[in-house]
């Protein structure tokens, strides 16, 4: 078997690894670069490609979707799927029926491409319905870990489900995101949200800059809104809403947001009147919103990467959107910090190490000098 990885070993995003037997090839992620670095032909990476999976739906590793010839299988998490389209139906229209194509990947249920055994595991990270894969082909394996952490909701389930589906692997693909981001303390989910409970008791209109696809995050701040106040959204927002609170149903009570209202001009009064939490993006009329409510009376949220505020990853809409705005940023990432990825390498006792997603691979030379590699063929 064969690892070859495309892109992502010295930076974040545009990931692309390829996994080969003599029979059989397959990708895992085909992303975009957050900002361009390094040209790939990906006409080359696609030929004899049997199939390219997704690990989420995040545009560094699902980007380049659209140039995926149709005879191609695509896989994506069901319920991420239906996020992603309608992420797609907003920004795209027109690549949707692309994006119907995609065959859905479900927890532990196994997937047969040629030679290949790819058995998708549930991860916590800030897309929903995120997978790591274990890939086994020709009596070796590799575990994937696609973008995870150890801090979610769902975290707790990461070790058990190492332990019991995936025991010592031959070779571990790692995600470093972390390794270089140490600017701040590693937050739980459950910790924010109490900081952010903490913080909207004291106003009593909040507004929360987010992303509409980071459901942990929504939940957070659904769960933090002070009894009796509303939790409004946009119509597209609350339609991504509605999709995890299906998905969850009977599961978990967590990503149960039916008591979400659609922002609308008419239900002005009452909101004045109670107070709330609401969902915005960077766009212009949520921007005038704000605008309406008193400054000493307000509370401005930014939950989202530091990065792009300033920096190489800057995101100008987003500064334009906050001018003017006195707002609190309150994030903790969507990625495993040293001490987990250190657990989880314990756990699966690789022999082979490979970093990707992580502009410090140097962390995983320097731990683990005889087992982290850049390229691989195992012998088999
Ligand atoms: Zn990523
Ligand atoms: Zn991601």
């Amino acid at each position: 078997m064969k690892i070859k990885i495309h892109r992502g070993q010295d930076q974040i995003g545009g990931s692309i690894v390829e996994i080969s037997t003599k029979a059989t090839k397959i990708l895992i992620d085909f992303g975009e670069e957050l900002s361009p670095h390094q040209e790939i032909d990906t006409t080359l990476i696609l030929q004899n490609c049997d199939a390219v999976f997704f690990t989420h739906y995040h545009g560094d590793h699902i980007g380049l979707y659209k140039s995926i010839p149709p005879d191609i299988p695509i896989y994506l998490g069901g319920t991420a799927k239906q996020i992603f389209t309608e992420l797609v139906s907003r920004t795209d229209r027109e690549s949707l029926p692309l994006v119907g194509r995609f065959s859905e990947l479900a927890p532990l249920r196994i997937i047969k491409i040629g030679d290949m055994q790819i058995t998708p595991l549930l991860v916590d990270h800030s897309a929903y319905d995120a997978y790591m894969f274990l890939v086994e082909a020709e009596g070796k394996t590799i575990l994937h870990t696609g973008d995870f952490r150890g801090h979610g909701y769902r975290s707790r389930g990461l070790m058990p489900t190492l332990r019991k589906y995936v025991g010592k692997v031959d070779v571990l693909i790692t995600e470093g995101t972390y390794l270089s981001r140490t600017d701040n303390e590693v937050l739980s989910e459950r910790q924010l949200q109490l900081k952010a409970t903490e913080l909207m008791r004291k106003k009593k209109y909040v507004f929360v800059v987010c992303s509409s696809t980071n459901i942990e995050r929504i939940a957070t701040f659904y769960h933090a809104n002070p009894y009796g106040r509303y939790f409004i959204c946009d119509s597209y927002q609350k339609n991504i809403l509605t999709i995890a609170t299906k998905a969850s149903a009977g599961k978990s009570s967590l990503y149960d947001f039916k008591k979400t209202v659609v922002y609308g001009e008419n239900l002005e009064e009452r909101f004045f009147n109670r107070g709330f939490c609401m969902l915005i993006r960077s766009r212009d009329d949520h921007r005038l919103i704000i605008d309406k409510y008193p400054p000493e009376e307000r509370l401005v949220i930014y939950t989202m990467w530091r990065g792009y505020l300033a920096g190489e990853n800057q995101n100008e809409n987003m500064i334009r959107f906050l001018s003017g705005v006195d707002y609190r940023y309150l994030h903790t990432s969507g990625h495993a910090d040293a001490q987990t990825i250190e657990s989880m390498i314990n756990q699966v006792q690789p022999d082979v190490i490979m970093p990707i997603h992580t502009e410090n691979a140097k962390w995983f030379h320097e731990k683990y000098p005889k087992r982290a590699l850049s390229t691989i063929e195992l012998n088999t």
